[in-house]
């Protein structure tokens, strides 16, 4: 399989190309270059596999031939492997319509763990087959950076450089950073920045000549294809356990960087039988004025208790309006030229009407998410985080037909957001015993100004060339 960019002038590459390139050259994202289909016996066939076995099924003909079906089936098992449930994603039910899909069981509670344990041993794996080294440099506002130094810490030929706002992420998301000891693993805390100050250093390194010449900069982010393809498998999971192929499902998924939800369009293009995306957004509500209306112009971030989903810019929305809008890179590029230079843009007729066809949003501000936290706990028992609590606020306030089951994506732990869940519900969920000591441990940061030249100097004298 070849991947193009969105942007139409980057070379086209190989799958293992792309997950060592992260963003093409051009500005682009990666995209394979047309949709693989899977007929409804194939889909049928899928039906009660093991989580590892799904994975390589639905991801094959994306990797195509840089990894045997043997390899991919290794590294799966791998992956999935350090998950604490071994459904890897369980589906728990809420009512009569809805169901949650717990994507939280992995090693730092976040569903960023389903991707990156996978990219992690994607790495490790096409840099072995072509020698050299990686230095991975990210920005993060909290769950990115402890799955991403996770899934790397201590893998041969891989440097991580993760950068937070210091002060701007939460005590349990910090540590999760922090207390991994790892040689490979480099923790900045950027003095007086923000999540957003942080991210234009990272974005300004991957366009450093000085920089590039050197080092092999890779990306963690959902701007790389890799993770959104481990996404893609969980909508299969859940759909088959439902009765996919021969019943339609929809999704409701707490939506920030569109990587997510993303993943559920692909599975859609790839025949499951996706009745509807809904894309839940908190007050920082682009994309939900963007599908309801065309406009798609970033305010200022609102920082809310889902900070995950506090963003204005979704990247992965481009490849969106690239695949809707006839995937013409050239044209793609000059309306992203246009957005750089305002903050703003119109989306076009084809692009408005193409999602319309499988995407609704909604918008749910603070005491919407009190109250779906609320519901959950008293209906069914179930303690859930503010990110969930608004995917699940959208799934019951978009009036899904009766008869199709409705699964919320629970994008986190609540022992990540214990203050939120104990003020909705007055109970703290308490962190899993795996990582019950997390604060007992040792922290290791480095702390920088939030200047481009102290950042890049400080990796220059840590990271292996190329
Ligand atoms: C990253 C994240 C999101 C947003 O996912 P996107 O793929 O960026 O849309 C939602 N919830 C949680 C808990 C997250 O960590």
């Amino acid at each position: 399989m070849d991947y193009i960019s969105t942007r139409g002038a980057a070379p086209a590459l190989d799958f293992a190309g792309a997950t060592l390139a992260g963003l093409a050259g051009d500005g682009g994202l990666y995209l394979p270059r047309h949709w693989p289909r899977f007929t409804e016996a194939e889909i049928a066939a899928m039906a009660g596999l093991p989580y590892a076995q799904l994975a390589q099924r639905v991801m094959q003909p994306f990797v195509g031939d840089s990894l045997t079906p043997q390899r991919l089936l290794e590294l799966t098992t791998a992956a999935y492997g350090r998950f604490a449930h071994a459904a890897v994603t369980p589906l728990i039910q809420l009512d009569h319509q809805h169901w949650l899909l717990e994507l939280f069981h992995g090693p730092t509670l976040a569903f960023k763990d389903v991707a990156l344990q996978l990219l992690g041993l994607l790495f490790e794996e096409f840099l072995t087959q072509r020698g050299g080294n990686l230095t991975i440099v990210g920005a993060t506002s909290g769950d990115t950076g402890s799955a991403a130094i996770d899934a790397v810490a201590g893998r041969a030929g891989i440097d991580i450089f993760m950068l937070h706002p210091k002060g701007r992420v939460s005590d349990v998301q910090r540590r999760q950073m922090t207390t991994v000891l790892a040689a490979n693993v480099h923790n900045i805390a950027l003095d007086h920045a923000s999540f957003d100050d942080a991210q234009a250093i990272v974005k300004r390194m991957f366009g450093d000549r000085g920089m590039i010449g050197r080092f092999a900069i890779g990306a963690v982010n959902s701007i790389n294809w890799a993770r959104l393809m481990a996404q893609v498998v969980y909508y299969f999971a859940a759909a088959l356990q439902l009765g996919a192929p021969a019943r339609q499902v929809a999704f409701a998924v707490p939506t920030g960087n569109f990587g997510d939800v993303f993943a559920g369009y692909v599975a859609a293009q790839m025949g499951l039988p996706v009745a509807r995306l809904i894309v839940a957004t908190n007050v920082n509500d682009i994309l939900h004025r963007a599908l309801g209306s065309g406009d798609y112009s970033a305010g200022t971030v609102t920082p809310t208790a889902a900070p995950s989903m506090d963003i204005q810019v979704s990247s992965n929305f481009e490849r969106l309006l690239f695949d809707l809008g006839g995937r013409d890179g050239k044209s793609m590029a000059a309306q992203m030229a246009g957005f750089e230079a305002s903050k703003a843009m119109q989306l076009s007729n084809v692009q408005r009407d193409g999602a319309a066809k499988l995407f609704t949003s909604a918008r749910a501000d603070a005491d919407d998410m009190a109250r779906a936290i609320r519901w959950a706990w008293d209906g069914a028992g179930e303690l859930i985080d503010p990110h969930t609590a608004i995917g699940l606020h959208a799934a019951r306030a978009t009036g899904i037909d009766p008869a199709i089951p409705v699964v919320t994506l629970a994008t986190a732990h609540p022992a990540k957001f214990p203050e939120a869940v104990e003020r909705a519900t007055g109970h703290r969920p308490s962190l899993p015993a795996r990582i019950g000591d997390l604060f007992e441990r040792e922290e290791r940061c480095a702390a920088l100004p939030g200047e481009y030249d102290a950042v890049a100097d400080y990796i220059a004298a840590r990271a292996a060339p190329r």
